[in-house]
């Protein structure tokens, strides 16, 4: 029988990381050996907790599950780079270095970045991208609606959207973000011509999906050597309908 593969979580005080603690620990197959997040202050599990500053003293762990911030990014590649662990990544708002960062760190260690974790969104990107190809002269719209503590705007998965957009050849894709409430993640791309309208919507209405995509491509990740991979590499035969 293989070892449980060691789960590091960063940003585990989080509202993403509390789900992935929750919802890791009850996964035979994977361990829990450590949680990080800004101040080192323990919130829940039965493991111990390191602040952001001390990365460098946590166990050995097999792969790190980040859900955190931006500028807590850096640190933890460089750590993965020294322990020869992989990383799966939903952190959003990153900049063009921490970006390239993630592409550098991937010729060393198998990375998996995804704007979002959800299988629902993975499809709908691609139909947006076959929308786009065939309604290329209308005007494209993309409105999202996130919880009031979000920080970055548009989200991730708005911006890989309007890729999927460009993908398809359709027209730039102008963006709508709104702020509002507990709202988990709701995503519509508004296709408009003249006298019609189609409209792709994707919501989400509880944050365990991305906690689960993300156990889900951890488990895949673990397989694979270095590189830098997507949601829907993981998810290949799922999105096809195998
Ligand atoms: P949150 O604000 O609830 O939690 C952030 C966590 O990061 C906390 O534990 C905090 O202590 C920790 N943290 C802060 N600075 C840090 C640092 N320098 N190093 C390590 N940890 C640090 O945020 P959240 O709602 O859990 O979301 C976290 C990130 O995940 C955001 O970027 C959000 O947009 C993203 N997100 C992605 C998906 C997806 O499917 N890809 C889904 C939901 C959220």
């Amino acid at each position: 029988m293989n070892m449980p593969a060691r789960l590091l979580i960063h940003g585990a005080s989080g509202r993403m990381g509390q789900a992935l603690l929750r919802l890791g620990a009850a996964e035979a197959d994977l361990r829990l050996v450590a949680a990080v997040n800004g101040d080192g202050q323990a919130a829940g599990g039965h493991l111990p907790w390191f602040a952001a500053a001390d990365i460098e003293q946590v166990p050995d762990f097999d792969i790190a599950i980040d859900f955190s911030r931006p500028e807590g990014l850096l640190p933890l590649l460089a750590l993965c780079r020294r322990r020869q662990a992989r990383l799966v990544s939903g952190t959003t708002g990153l900049d063009a270095g921490q970006r390239e960062a993630l592409t550098a760190a991937s010729k060393h260690v198998a990375v998996l970045w995804a704007a979002n974790f959800s299988l629902g969104v993975a499809v709908l990107g691609a139909l947006v991208e076959r929308a786009a190809a065939a309604l290329s002269a209308w005007d494209v719209d993309i409105v999202e609606l996130h919880h009031a503590g979000k920080r970055d705007a548009p989200s991730g998965t708005a911006l890989r959207l309007a890729a999927a957009v460009a993908g398809g050849g359709g027209r730039p894709a102008v963006q709508h973000s709104l702020r509002a409430g507990d709202a988990v993640g709701e995503h519509c791309v508004q296709f408009s011509g003249a006298g019609e309208r189609l409209e792709l919507i994707h919501r989400a209405t509880d944050r365990d999906v991305f906690a689960r995509g993300a156990l889900f491509a951890s488990r895949w990740l673990a397989a694979q050597p270095a590189g830098l991979y997507r949601l829907e590499d993981a998810l290949g035969a799922a999105l096809r309908g195998d």
